[in-house]
């Protein structure tokens, strides 16, 4: 018998990297330079780019095309289909449904109104869920249910945490340690959180390099914690600072002419726009994405927020 060999070995486990934006409008510059950093600290580690449109708030018609685009103009390109949230009931119910069999979800029948007024508990977070129903007798439970009915919403579903904080590694920031608290998986309308989105969406599309802004640093070390109660690795983190305005605010659309296409109605051209983003990152004169990949190196990204100062 002729051993058979196979006509291709397979593909090794490169991990991936992804870029995740919520289409509620436009990307922005300082979107884009986080996608294209994204994109290059991927690849550059050899890993495989993965794209996902986290469409479970607030979504503008069209935007998500729009974003993709781009992305695309940029020279960005990405691997496999993208994934979008609002598909992805299913595997987010499995996942609430694993935890809730081991007694690590309950019910939330408070108002966001109530969470606020609440007494914190003893050197709780500012902001951090004061533990209201987290050990209703089967009475109170019923009254809660009672309120929801007369609300017309589900009682939402929180994470019955194990620990008070936990700690994950970030390339930039070094080791972040957060406050963990009973955040919601399920919100009151049914819709999963995007706590447990991320964590699952990340393990389905084997994303093992989470690469976003900075204002996300904080709700790494939950998330972490949640993929290791699922079972899934903890990604290496790369929380990247944001682009702000010259008043010192986050960059936002109201800003003025900060978007692609705003560039381009302007006379600019993507590959300007690109190098707009490459100065910002001590890379002048870069054209592409593939020209970033090529110059930049991650030691010189800047630690400070990138002050967007736009002429027209
Ligand atoms: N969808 C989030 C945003 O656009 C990013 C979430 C993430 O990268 O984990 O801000």
């Amino acid at each position: 018998m002729t051993p058979q060999t196979p006509a291709s070995p397979a593909p090794p486990e490169v991990g991936a990297g992804r870029y995740a934006p919520s289409p509620s409008g436009d990307l922005h510059l300082g979107n884009l330079r986080t996608a294209i950093l994204a994109w290059v600290l991927a690849r550059r580690s050899g890993r495989a780019f993965r794209l996902r449109l986290e469409d479970l708030d607030r979504v503008r018609e069209g935007a998500a095309q729009r974003q993709l685009e781009d992305l695309a103009a940029l020279g960005l390109d990405w691997d496999g289909d993208v994934m979008v949230q609002s598909e992805r009931g299913d595997a987010y119910a499995q996942a609430l449904g694993r935890l809730q069999d081991e007694g690590r979800v309950f019910e939330c029948f408070c108002t966001r109104r109530e969470i606020l007024e609440a007494p914190s508990a003893p050197h709780a977070p500012p902001g951090a869920y004061p533990g209201t129903c987290r050990d209703l007798s089967p009475q109170e439970r019923e009254e809660g249910a009672a309120k929801m009915l007369a609300l017309q919403r589900e009682p939402a579903l929180r994470l019955r945490a194990g620990v008070r904080e936990f700690s994950v590694e970030d390339h930039f920031a070094g080791t972040v340690t957060a406050d963990v608290d009973d955040f919601v998986l399920r919100r009151g309308d049914g819709v999963a959180a995007y706590n447990l989105a991320v964590v699952v969406d990340d393990a389905a599309q084997g994303v093992d390099q989470v690469t976003r802004g900075d204002d996300l640093l904080t709700s790494a070390p939950r998330q972490a914690y949640l993929a290791t109660l699922l079972g899934a690795p903890v990604p290496a983190y790369a929380h990247v600072p944001l682009a702000l305005n010259t008043a010192g605010a986050r960059l936002a659309k109201r800003d003025g002419a900060v978007t692609l296409r705003d560039r381009l109605a302007r006379g600019e051209s993507a590959g300007d726009v690109v190098g707009r983003i490459g100065d910002s990152l001590g890379v002048p004169g870069c054209r592409t994405a593939r020209d970033v990949l090529e110059r930049w190196d991650p030691a010189m990204l800047p630690q400070e927020p990138w002050v967007v100062e736009l002429p027209g």
